[in-house]
């Protein structure tokens, strides 16, 4: 079932305007920033045109962010920092001897700058908050929300990481989202492609490899496995023609700012070459006295032979860790993708032309920004905004009347949730599973989906039953109800519909009911609702344990458990403002959880649901 989504959270039917949301590629060398408007999605750039902001920060009585700073990065190479992403989410015992050179000798990792230690946070922060002024003055908005990417193998201490240095430039993270998945979102992937159909993303960016395995199963693109080399990229292309200089002119004992200056001219003939066949290198400055050297696409391809090499061996493992052998689509991502020898090498590897249609060094950029734009809720056009999601909470009749919402709308499809129930009366030997749809409080307000009984409960007194009461909805939109007494296992079942036979309208037309009525009976309409949603957030938080508890460490795991007794203790006692106070910080605690869940299975072009939402189901 598509159904359009309405603004996440809200029940505001009324026409929305626009709202701003960005998507930040946070790269290791390369930064950016992208919006969809009604033209589609686009880079921004900056006054002078510059599309990508090198991701380099000098801090020297004063912070300077991209071009300027990379210029820094020769004549202030101590107060200069390149590459800050590699330790994001490290500790001193994750780095090698070498990466510990130049940073500050203080406990917390950090670079040793003319303004003090600055941690990788701090430093990825200040080209975030580069990033979005830049998008604030060029479109003259203030943002709504972010998209950040991250490697799809970041682990939870990065991505942690990620979202502190947002945090710290001021930015409203709606998702982090998987830099694979984003290059797939981009080409349209996420909607074209057949059931199972698998996706490889070659990722050659500055200093970093990475091959990312992706099927889409029951419309989701999931990461099968990942792969790569982080010590292997653009930079180590740059380095072959480095040595094959210093071979040609015979160069011996080159200071740091000699090897820096090379790598410079060496990187502007590597670039050069991906337009043109051959090039000359001049020799220039302090090397005038050497012969101007030519070099041909040959002579290149002989160089990083190697290097590519490695990069397929890569292949190979990720694709026999993923357990396929066939790919039907290959997309190309990262600067260095533009070398027509990688382009080449791929195409034979996996037998087929790679897409690389989108900009290789923005199609990154360009996915994070249509997911931000889906997740700040812009659902106007037919176009690809049609999301699986359930347009009106689904409940079930309880004692009193009143209903019991089991799935809030607008969670995201497919999904499941179950809640236990008891009997009401001493005896009790079967019960009438009603089930209904809508916002209101009282049966009478809601809509009538479904009845169905449940018999064969042994006699008990009232409240001794468990019955384990199951709401499922699959990819299509089809609702199944099951309910199990726990004691006997007496069960019964039944299958709604998709979509449940509400037109648009009527569905806009409940939603306002909804709104009209809000003010009646609100502090046990609040009291219910904080209860459901601790209830469900306990439930879905057992259910995630069993499912994906091997996520978590022992002490992790321990922590979450604590807090979540805490928040049984809260349901007992029957204050609003306690309840919602527990259950956020429940819902705080188990990010970190979600967020590894959301990982191994991430929805593509989804959703209008916030992580505390997505936490409670299963
Ligand atoms: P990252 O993802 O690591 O931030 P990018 O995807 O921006 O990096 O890739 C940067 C790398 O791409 C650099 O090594 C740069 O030299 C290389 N690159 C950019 N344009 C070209 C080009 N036209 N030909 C070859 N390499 C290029
Ligand atoms: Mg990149």
């Amino acid at each position: 079932m598509l159904l359009q989504i309405s603004e996440p959270n809200s029940t505001d039917i009324a026409p929305r305007e626009r709202k701003l949301g960005l998507g930040i590629d946070l790269g290791t060398t390369n930064s950016l920033v992208a919006t969809k408007s009604e033209q589609g999605a686009d880079v921004i750039a900056d006054a002078s045109g510059a599309r990508l902001v090198p991701s380099v920060v000098n801090f020297n009585g004063g912070v300077t962010v991209g071009a300027a700073a990379l210029e820094l990065a020769v004549s202030d190479v101590r107060n200069t920092v390149l590459s800050a992403k590699r330790f994001m989410g490290r500790s001193r015992d994750d780095l090698s001897e070498a990466q510990l050179l130049g940073l500050a000798a203080s406990d917390a990792l950090a670079f040793d700058t003319g303004d003090g230690p600055k941690t990788p946070v701090e430093v990825s922060s200040e080209i975030l908050r580069a990033l979005a002024a830049r998008a604030r003055d060029s479109l003259e908005e203030q943002e709504e929300g972010v998209v950040i990417t991250v490697p799809a193998y970041f682990d939870d201490r990065q991505r942690q990481a990620t979202r502190q240095a947002a945090e710290l430039a001021g930015l409203n993270v709606l998702r982090l989202l998987n830099e694979p998945t984003a290059a797939a979102v981009a080409y349209g992937l996420d909607e074209t492609i057949a059931e199972s159909s698998v996706v490889a993303v070659y990722d050659l960016g500055g200093g970093t490899f990475d091959i990312s395995i992706l099927r889409m199963e029951r419309g989701l693109l999931r990461v099968l496995a990942t792969g790569g080399d982080s010590a292997l990229g653009g930079d180590d292309f740059d380095e072959v023609i480095v040595s094959w200089m210093v071979d040609q002119w015979g160069l011996v004992d080159l200071t740091r700012d000699q090897q820096r200056r090379l790598t410079v001219m060496a990187r502007a003939i590597k670039e050069r070459l991906s337009e043109s066949s051959e090039v000359s290198i001049k020799a220039s400055g302090e090397f005038s006295h050497f012969e101007d050297l030519p070099v041909t696409r040959e002579t290149f391809a002989s160089l990083s032979e190697g290097l590519i090499h490695r990069t397929m061996r890569a292949c190979d493992q990720a694709l026999d860790d993923a357990g396929v052998t066939e790919v039907a689509h290959v997309v190309l991502v990262g600067g260095s993708t533009r070398m027509p020898v990688v382009r080449d090498a791929v195409a034979k590897y996996f037998g087929r032309e790679p897409l690389c249609s989108i900009n290789p060094d923005e199609v990154v950029a360009l996915g994070a920004a249509l997911q931000a734009d889906i997740l700040v809720g812009n659902g106007d056009g037919d176009e690809a905004l049609l999301l699986d999601v359930i347009p009106l909470s689904l409940g079930l009749e309880t004692y009193g009347g009143l209903i019991e919402k089991i799935i809030p709308r607008n969670s995201v499809l497919p999904l499941a949730k179950a809640q236990e129930f008891t009997t009401a009366k001493d005896g009790q030997t079967g019960l009438v599973v009603h089930v209904l749809q809508g916002e209101r409080e009282r049966v009478e307000d809601c809509r009538s989906l479904a009845r169905f009984e449940l018999n064969g409960i042994p006699p008990m007194v009232a409240g001794a039953a468990r019955i384990l009461v199951t709401f499922k909805v699959d990819a299509d939109g089809l609702l199944e109800v099951s309910a199990r007494e726990e004691i006997t296992g007496t069960e019964a079942a039944l299958v709604v519909k998709p979509s449940f036979g509400l037109s648009d309208d009527e569905v806009a037309a409940m939603l306002r009911a909804s709104q009209t009525n809000a003010a009646e009976d609100m502090q046990a309409r609040q009291l219910r609702e904080a209860k459901v949603e601790a209830e469900s957030l306990l439930h879905g938080l057992a259910g995630a344990l069993d499912a994906d508890g091997d996520l978590l460490s022992d002490e992790e795991r321990a922590d979450l458990e604590k807090e979540a007794g805490a928040l049984v203790t809260a349901l007992q006692s029957d204050n609003t403002d306690t309840i919602r106070s527990v259950t956020d910080q429940l819902g705080q605690a188990s990010l970190t959880f979600a967020e590894r869940r959301m990982d191994r299975s991430i929805k593509s072009a989804l959703s209008g649901v916030a992580v505390s939402e997505l936490e409670a189901e299963d």
